[in-house]
């Protein structure tokens, strides 16, 4: 029998931070638990924000947590073929389609809607405005040279969908549940840009079938957005691997720890002294 494959897979656009090695050494655990495989992926599809020296900073601190890793590391950025081949088998069955909105026409769009519809703007599990789909089905956006962006018409892909739209969610202890997904929520995702040829969650459901992943370990904060990559996986008829889903570490003021909100990084724990095994145990992963 093959052995369970789990995979880490940041992004190396900031430095890591607690949140991150939670993730990872989550990751590790039930990797262990499960007598499997663990991969390190580097999800580098963003050329501005990822940079070489924020993906060797990643995988210096990933080195000095002492995760086990195997050796070889899979970078996003070199499997845009890939990705620009799975694009196309969308649109070959009719489920992409060019939009060349501005933000502020998407939110003029989905104002006008809600106030058409009495209700509040329609919002995506993630808070952002649900794409009101003036671009869908119109021929000219199809025919702009390089559209802002390529988003899948959803309501025709959950038509297409040749299974059962859920997963198993596979718990620490190792209990199973069906979940059904909603991907309906999240209206017609972007799957590609123009400065980005790929998205997330292209790249994440065809890299995870490539490299064969069974079980995927991630945070709470990636459990809704899992519903648009069931649905990829059905449509592209790849396999879907079993979901777990970690709490996310939070700071004083009870927000989740972010790059953006300058969460202390492991770099800078590491430079005042804190060691590894310091982490692993303040995170519950130490003896
Ligand atoms: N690259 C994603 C992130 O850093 C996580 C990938 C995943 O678990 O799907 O948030």
């Amino acid at each position: 029998m093959t052995p369970p494959v789990l995979r880490f897979a940041p992004s190396p656009n900031g430095a890591l931070h607690l949140g991150h090695a939670l993730s990872a050494l989550q990751n590790e655990a039930e990797a262990r638990r499960l007598g499997g495989r663990l991969l390190l992926r580097l999800e580098d599809i963003d050329p501005v924000r990822c940079t070489p020296a924020l993906a060797e900073a990643v995988m210096h601190d990933l080195r000095w947590l002492g995760i086990a890793f195997e050796p070889e590391v899979r970078r996003q950025s070199a499997r845009m073929p890939a990705y620009a081949d799975a694009l196309a088998r969308l649109r070959g069955k009719g489920l992409i389609y060019a939009c060349d909105c501005s933000r502020s026409r998407i939110r003029v769009d989905a104002e006008a809607l809600a106030r058409r519809q009495g209700t509040p703007p329609l919002r995506d599990p993630d808070g952002a405005l649900v794409y009101a789909g003036a671009c869908r089905g119109q021929a000219t956006a199809s025919g702009l040279p390089a559209p802002r962006a390529q988003r899948l018409d959803m309501p025709k892909a959950i038509a297409a969908a040749p299974r059962d739209l859920g997963f198993w969610h596979f718990g620490p202890k190792g209990a199973e549940t069906w979940v059904q997904v909603n991907p309906a929520r999240w209206g017609d995702v972007v799957l590609a840009r123009k400065e980005t040829p790929t998205s997330y969650h292209l790249a994440v459901v065809m890299d995870d079938a490539d490299q064969g992943v069974t079980h995927v370990v991630r945070g709470q904060d990636l459990e809704a957005q899992t519903d648009i990559h069931v649905l990829l996986q059905a449509l592209l008829s790849l396999p879907t691997p079993r979901y777990q889903f970690h709490p996310l570490l939070r700071d004083a003021e009870g927000q989740k720890l972010s790059k953006s909100r300058s969460s202390p990084s492991l770099a800078m724990l590491r430079a005042e002294g804190i060691s590894a095994g310091d982490v692993r145990r303040r995170l519950g992963f130490g003896s």
